[in-house]
């Protein structure tokens, strides 16, 4: 590792490491990238979805141009609300997901990652990989560079912590503890190889498009959470989420529930004959903007995981992580400028990120978690409402349509109608 010092030192080469560094790397500064892996995306998981147009922003056209490894184009997406043998499956399918910049596309993160990362070493990011960062330097109060695992030192300007949801750096810097066990969701995910027409058979696409599947109800055991079946070219990314204090209250492990998915009706026809090829899992970050650490101090940014800025209810969290990153690189560049990398010049990351979506997104859903958490109904009573009310809707039975509408007010009365209106008006914000 070079020891001259830098303008800035990135930790991790993650999403919002990588966007930080190339950003500033192109407005010229010296900047060292961080990665405790062996290479990015060694240690990473995600489902994957990836959002065009926040990678879009940082390198134009990345679909067309520049070889990133991208598995298939997302035309349809689709919602399962499930009980042990029953669903209701509704979903959107267009075109017009691929006009213009193209809306979302599955990746494989280990793959991604490496691609990502070498464009910032093209724009002169120096990437070091197998390095763990351990503490932070401080002088006179401020931060100026990391000490490593192996004992080495490196110094900078600033230090932009993008070490994932167990930022240890946040740690060091007093802006967190260890995340509670109901800020965190547990993720368990496999790659599953099936053959690219296979795939293109059962879930009804076109050659080289894909789609992503969510499922709700009772292939969550009854916690909070979803599971996920996306597809890649030749394989498929099956996998469940649910809060870590609920998996500890259940006394399940992930793996286990894992293998229960794959057994349900809805999923198991779709990867039927399917082999695995990686096991994974990882926490991602739940708690929301009411979680969130501090964003900046003297010498010092956060962005990503690290920052808590995941928004669950949409399936988002790699993109808040690169919008976040190029923020905090537009940041520290204009700190450059002004040769003064105090937390008042810094603040202009926070402003940036509140005219962004981010803040104004987490800010909108910062209670819908525990709306749902704190009401049963949402894991129980609606997944077996919703399966009683289509199986209603679709069964000729040979008695009138109005016999058909009294069962399905007596189901709602169930809960009562009042009942219901309050449950779903936090759902609002999960709409759009
Ligand atoms: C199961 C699952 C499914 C998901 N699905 C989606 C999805 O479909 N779409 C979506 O947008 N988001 C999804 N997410 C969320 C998404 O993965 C994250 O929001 C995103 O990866 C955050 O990027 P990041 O750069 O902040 O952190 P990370 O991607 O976690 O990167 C952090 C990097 O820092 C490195 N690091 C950590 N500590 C140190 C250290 N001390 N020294 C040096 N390096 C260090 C790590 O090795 C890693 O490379 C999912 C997450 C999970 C777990």
């Amino acid at each position: 590792m070079s020891e001259s010092s830098y303008d800035a030192i990135v930790v991790g080469a993650g999403p919002a490491g990588v966007s930080a560094a190339l950003i500033m790397a192109r407005q010229g500064l010296k900047v060292a990238l961080l990665e405790r892996g062996e290479y990015p995306g060694a240690k990473n998981v995600q489902g994957a979805v990836l959002y065009s147009r926040m990678l879009h922003e940082i390198i134009p056209n990345f679909w067309k141009e520049g070889g990133a490894p991208l598995e298939r184009p997302v035309v349809e997406q689709k919602t399962c609300i499930a009980t042990e043998n029953s669903w209701v499956t509704f979903g959107y399918k267009s075109r017009k997901f691929l006009e213009g910049v193209p809306n979302a596309y599955t990746i494989i993160r280990a793959r991604f990652d490496q691609w990502y990362a070498a464009q910032a070493e093209a724009a002169g990011v120096e990437l070091f990989c197998g390095v763990t960062v351990r503490e932070l330097i401080r002088k006179e109060g401020r931060i100026i560079g990391v000490k490593t695992a192996d004992g080495d030192t490196l110094e900078a300007s600033v230090v932009v912590a993008c070490d994932g949801v167990n930022s240890f750096l946040a740690q060091k810097a007093g802006f967190i503890d260890e995340w509670k066990p109901t800020e965190v969701a547990l993720g368990a995910k496999e790659v599953l190889a099936l053959d690219s027409s296979v795939i293109e058979e059962r879930f009804g696409l076109e050659p080289g498009e894909g789609s992503t599947l969510e499922i709700f109800g009772s292939v969550t055991l009854g916690m909070l959470g979803y599971a996920f079946l996306y597809t890649n070219k030749e394989s498929v990314s099956l996998g469940v989420g649910c809060r870590l204090s609920d998996y500890q209250a259940k006394g399940i492990r992930p793996s286990d529930h894992l293998e229960l998915v794959k057994k349900h009706p809805a999923i198991s026809r779709l990867i039927a004959g399917a082999k695995t090829l990686e096991y994974s899992s990882h926490l991602i970050p739940e708690g929301g903007l009411k979680s969130m650490p501090p964003l900046f101090a003297d010498g010092f940014l956060v962005a990503g995981d690290a920052a808590q800025m995941s928004n669950a209810a949409f399936r988002e969290g790699s993109n808040l992580a690169m919008t976040a990153g190029k923020l905090a690189g537009e940041t520290v560049a204009q700190a450059k400028v002004q040769g003064d990398f105090s937390a008042k010049t810094l603040s202009l990351y926070a402003e940036k990120l509140k005219s962004s979506y981010i803040l104004p997104d987490m800010e909108e859903t910062k209670d819908l978690e525990h709306s749902i958490s704190s009401n049963p109904g949402f894991l129980e009573f609606y997944p077996q409402l919703a399966c009683d009310l289509a199986h209603l809707r679709f069964s000729v039975d040979g008695r009138p349509k109005r016999e058909h509408l009294k069962d399905a007010f007596r189901l709602l009365r169930r809960r009562g109608f009042i009942q219901i209106a309050k449950d779903l008006w936090p759902l609002r914000k999960a709409a759009l």
